[in-house]
């Protein structure tokens, strides 16, 4: 009986699992990746280095991230902690790693890419509710490393190399689940399938001038102790790691000394692949799995990406106008997004973050003059959107490029109603809804049936949490003559979504007449995707999110003609 894989909803029902042991045609190898002595070390991108090094030695890779928090997955969690949610093609709402993943490797992630503890448990208790167990008493072992296994074998056929990063680190509590399932999983596989790699610090101690390998030996004994012997070690470090010391590092931790991969700091993460194919880690990782001899690896992309972020040609300013502002990896795609767009024009983009909610009270002026261009991000609930649509007032008037995603476009939208077209108490549902009561004439509001493919989708205020938003891939139609036409070469797109408010269409001839454009719109005419400002030199509002998309080696077009309307800007002042 084939076992299957379900999100609380039963959507991925259809992922039919072959029983862990046999009947796959082709076999991905396993390459678990793990962290320990300190959190924050960078296992994701290393991960997604690792995936492009495959790639440039001719494999195929998925990347996949098993976290260990109870939240079924990161939709509800708050920005402020958790940075950006990253929305893939098929609509899961993941965690920032799998945008590293993609960004890195081109390979989109799907929803079957990422898990949480949260998930997984909801999974086994929702079984056990259906009676699925035959009335077995439910344990950690098997049931919940059953299910993680279930999962880790999703797609076993379709790649040469399966990567999966466990979060967190090797002692959590939490994460003990994990490690038991990956330790099992490699067990059953047949020799050979599956290897493990451990991130780890080595630290300075300036006093002596040493690095300090006791904490790696450590952490490696804590893996040891259930059962894991890493094969390689990915050992970040602020200085190089003497000969003496790597050879230390495996005696004690039991891996060859050639398995002793250093990772030090880099001025940008799209060095990494260069780098760690320098310091070995694509060579051990076949050795280990026996692959001889090793396809050369063409890295031609990954060299053009670092010259492009080495030399660059003049800078330009951006703000970004929102409300997460402390911590930037709520915004991690938007950043980088500027980034590929400043390499495709080979220009450094400055970006710095401005609080919205300071031109609640102040004039924006003084916080916004001297930046080339403006980009407002996506976001969720009033606070703060004031503030953004002043910011969209000013880059109007002031003809500076503007760039207004989700809720970007959606103030946009509002502030063309409000001071050009005459509808002084325009404004979103969203906020009434958060507010309890009527205030705002809603030209965003809340849409509760639409048409995805040949399927109408519906949704209601009420519906828990997770479930309400238009999330993932969906095309627009863009119009003939447009500036995003010309931008994008193409009259037809696909874009990634995240939002539950829309633009109402009731009133597209009246912001249409004062020259807010619709220039992008849902297939069936419904939904408005983009609106541009005729008479601007770069004024555009998206409802999707293209930073989701962009590669360094293929940046968005939105993104690379934004920084290109911003170096144009920067050289009329
Ligand atoms: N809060 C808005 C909505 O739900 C915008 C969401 C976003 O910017 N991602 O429609």
């Amino acid at each position: 009986m084939p076992r299957s894989f379900q999100d609380r909803s039963g959507r991925f029902a259809a992922y039919h699992i072959k029983e862990i042991t046999g009947g796959a045609t082709r076999m991905a190898r396993y390459i678990f990746i793990t962290g320990g002595v300190v959190s924050s070390l960078g296992k994701g991108l290393a991960s997604a280095a690792l995936g492009a090094l495959l790639q440039a030695r001719g494999f195929s890779v998925r990347l996949r991230k098993l976290d260990p928090y109870l939240n079924v997955d990161p939709g509800t969690m708050s920005p402020f902690e958790h940075g950006e949610v990253f929305v893939t093609d098929d609509g899961a709402e993941t965690d920032l790693d799998l945008g590293h993943y993609e960004r890195f490797t081109g390979v989109p992630a799907r929803y079957t890419d990422s898990v949480s503890s949260g998930r997984i448990y909801s999974n086994v208790l929702e079984r056990e509710r259906r009676g699925d167990y035959l009335g077995k008493t439910i344990q950690v072992v098997p049931h919940v490393t059953n299910e993680i296994k279930d999962f880790l074998a999703i797609g076993d056929d379709e790649v040469d190399f399966m990567l999966c990063e466990i979060g967190g680190t090797v002692g959590d509590i939490e994460g003990l689940p994990f490690f038991e399932a990956i330790r099992q999983f490699s067990h059953d596989k047949p020799r050979g399938q599956c290897i493990f790699m451990h991130l780890t610090l080595l630290p300075y101690l300036a006093a002596s001038g040493e690095l300090k390998t006791k904490p790696t030996q450590h952490s490696v004994k804590e893996l040891h102790s259930i059962g894991i012997a890493p094969d390689i070690l990915v050992c970040r470090s602020e200085h190089p790691i003497p000969e003496k010391e790597r050879e230390k590092i495996a005696l004690f931790c039991n891996v060859r000394k050639e398995s002793v991969v250093a990772a030090y700091d880099l001025k940008s993460i799209y060095e990494a692949p260069l780098a760690y194919h320098r310091e070995g880690l694509d060579q051990a990782v076949l050795d280990a799995f026996d692959i001889s001899p090793a396809p050369k690896p063409d890295l031609t992309v990954w060299k053009d990406v670092a010259d492009r972020i080495h030399n660059f040609d003049g800078e330009v300013n951006v703000a970004i106008v929102g409300k997460y502002v402390q911590l930037e990896d709520a915004y991690k795609s938007i950043k980088e997004a500027l980034t590929h767009g400043g390499m495709a024009n080979r220009v450094k983009v400055n970006v710095q973050w401005v609080d919205a909610e300071v031109f609640d009270t102040e004039d924006p002026a003084p916080h916004l003059e001297g930046f080339h261009a403006i980009l407002v991000p996506g976001g969720f609930g009033e606070r703060g959107t004031e503030g953004k649509i002043k910011a969209a007032e000013f880059a109007r008037t002031r003809k500076i490029p503007y760039l207004g995603i989700c809720l970007g476009m959606q103030m946009a939208v509002i502030e063309a109603a409000r001071n050009v077209a005459g509808l002084p108490d325009a404004g979103s549902e969203e906020f009434d809804h958060e507010a309890g009561k009527k205030r705002f004439e809603p030209v965003v509001y809340h849409l509760k049936e639409w048409v995805q493919g040949n399927e109408k989708v519906q949704r209601k205020v009420s519906d828990d949490k997770g479930g309400t938003m238009r999330l993932g891939a969906y095309d627009a139609t863009l119009s003939k003559g447009s500036k995003v036409a010309d931008i994008y070469g193409s009259l037809s797109i696909e874009e990634r979504h995240r939002h539950r408010y829309e633009v109402d269409t009731k009133y597209r001839e009246k912001l249409e007449e004062v020259g807010l454009r619709f220039s992008g719109m849902s297939p069936d005419g419904r939904l408005p995707e983009i609106v541009e400002w005729a008479d601007h030199p770069w004024f555009i509002g998206v409802q999707f999110h293209p930073e989701l998309k962009s590669k360094p080696f293929a940046p968005h077009p939105l993104f690379a003609d934004f920084v290109r309307a911003a170096i144009e800007t920067s050289r009329l002042v």
